[in-house]
């Protein structure tokens, strides 16, 4: 299988790049925040802790979100491989994104950091909350999301990095730019 880490920062561009890995690669997508966003709308009882957590810009706790990704992964055991977005977080997530891929014969295959300048993620996400109306995409909730990704998140570069996993990836340019280095990214492993 192919498994693909996508990481980077809020507004890095994971979700673009995710359509157009899986357009090209035929993988399966699995982006915690999505799941989260249906299991708000559905009123469901994750949702309405998720909620309370997201619209603050801080985690979901980690037992809620590694049950959560355990039961989505089950679901998608035919796949050719699958692109994790705004999955792992915390080393926590990724060490058990690891147990629970090696009980299923895999493991990640590599995973791909978008690094994009501070002002220019600030920039991309109030403009996506103009148009898309994210709850959490506000100045105020932009700022906690960036420090809590500095604290909690980006710490798993260094994980990776000792995995022999990791791959830095300009994500300033445009889409097609940033999507051409990704190819490139993928076909070396491949
Ligand atoms: P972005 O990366 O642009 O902030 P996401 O859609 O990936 O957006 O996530 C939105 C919010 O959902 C996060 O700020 C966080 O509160 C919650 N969330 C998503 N994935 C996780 C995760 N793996 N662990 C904890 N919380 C998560």
């Amino acid at each position: 299988m192919l498994n693909v880490v996508i990481f980077g920062a809020p507004g890095s561009g994971k979700g673009t790049q995710s359509e157009l890995i899986i357009k090209e690669y035929g993988l399966d997508h699995i982006s915690t925040g999505d799941v989260l966003r249906a299991e708000i709308k559905g009123q469901t009882e994750l949702g309405r802790i998720a909620d309370d957590y997201i619209s603050k810009g801080q985690l979901v706790p980690d037992e809620l979100i590694i049950d959560m990704l355990a039961k989505v992964l089950d679901s998608k055991k035919e796949s050719k491989g699958v692109i994790f977005d705004g999955f792992p977080r915390t080393i926590p997530q990724a060490k058990a994104l690891k147990k629970m891929l090696n009980e299923r014969g895999t493991d990640v295959s590599v995973m791909l950091n978008l690094e994009v300048e501070e002002e220019e993620l600030i920039q991309r996400l109030l403009k996506r909350g103009e148009i898309s109306g994210r709850s959490d995409d506000n100045l105020e909730t932009i700022k906690s999301r960036l420090d809590v990704y500095h604290n909690q998140t980006a710490p798993l570069k260094d994980y990776y990095v000792t995995e022999e996993k990791h791959t830095a990836i300009k994500g300033m340019g445009t889409i097609d730019e940033i999507f051409a280095r990704v190819c490139e990214a993928i076909n070396a492993i491949k």
